[in-house]
């Protein structure tokens, strides 16, 4: 049986840090579903449009990767996609205490459900998708933090684009 697991996230844009994740997901099992959330409370910066849009150009090369949106209880979604596992990253103790709260509430609802925390490479620990958003509102480079498709959203999102 294929094992499968799904890689829930706001991707408000997708980092290095999101991608260093999903490539350990992608070394443990046969396929990863990156499930970008639209029903979140929090406002974003880029449409789910634009989230799915560039997480699919940057997973492009990652044949084990599909990118899909979604909108509900994500035990359901993890279920009908026939998966058992829901992927975190975990940066920094301080992602801890909510994504302990998290695993938990989604066992409670779906005892079938486990969570995997993957922790990534060191200099990704320090690294989030508001931090890369601050740094290229204020003009600076972010070569290092997400991929240069993503980095030219974010550019054009702020206007820094020269014509
Ligand atoms: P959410 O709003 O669901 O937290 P995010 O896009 O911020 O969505 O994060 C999705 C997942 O990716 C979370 O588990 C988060 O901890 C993880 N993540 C975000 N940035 C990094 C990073 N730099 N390194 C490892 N994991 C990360």
């Amino acid at each position: 049986m294929k094992k499968i697991a799904v890689y829930p996230g706001s991707f408000d844009p997708v980092t290095y840090g999101h991608l260093d994740i999903a490539k350990r997901a992608t070394n443990i099992f046969d396929q990863l579903i990156i499930a970008v959330t639209s029903n979140q409370s929090k406002k974003t910066l880029f449409s789910i449009t634009e989230r799915v849009e560039m997480l699919k150009v940057v997973t492009r090369n990652m044949p084990k990767i599909e990118v899909i949106n979604f909108d509900g209880l994500l035990v359901e979604f993890v279920m009908e996609h026939k998966a058992k596992v829901i992927i975190r990253g975990l940066r920094a103790v301080s992602d801890f205490e909510y994504e302990l709260q998290m695993a938990l509430m989604n066992r409670k609802l779906e005892n079938a459900v486990d969570t995997a925390f993957l922790m990534p490479a060191e200099p990704y620990t320090y690294l989030s998708s508001s931090v890369v958003k601050e740094i290229v509102s204020k003009g600076g480079q972010a070569a290092e933090f997400v991929p240069p498709f993503v980095e030219q959203k974010l550019r054009r999102k702020f206007s820094l684009t020269k014509k």
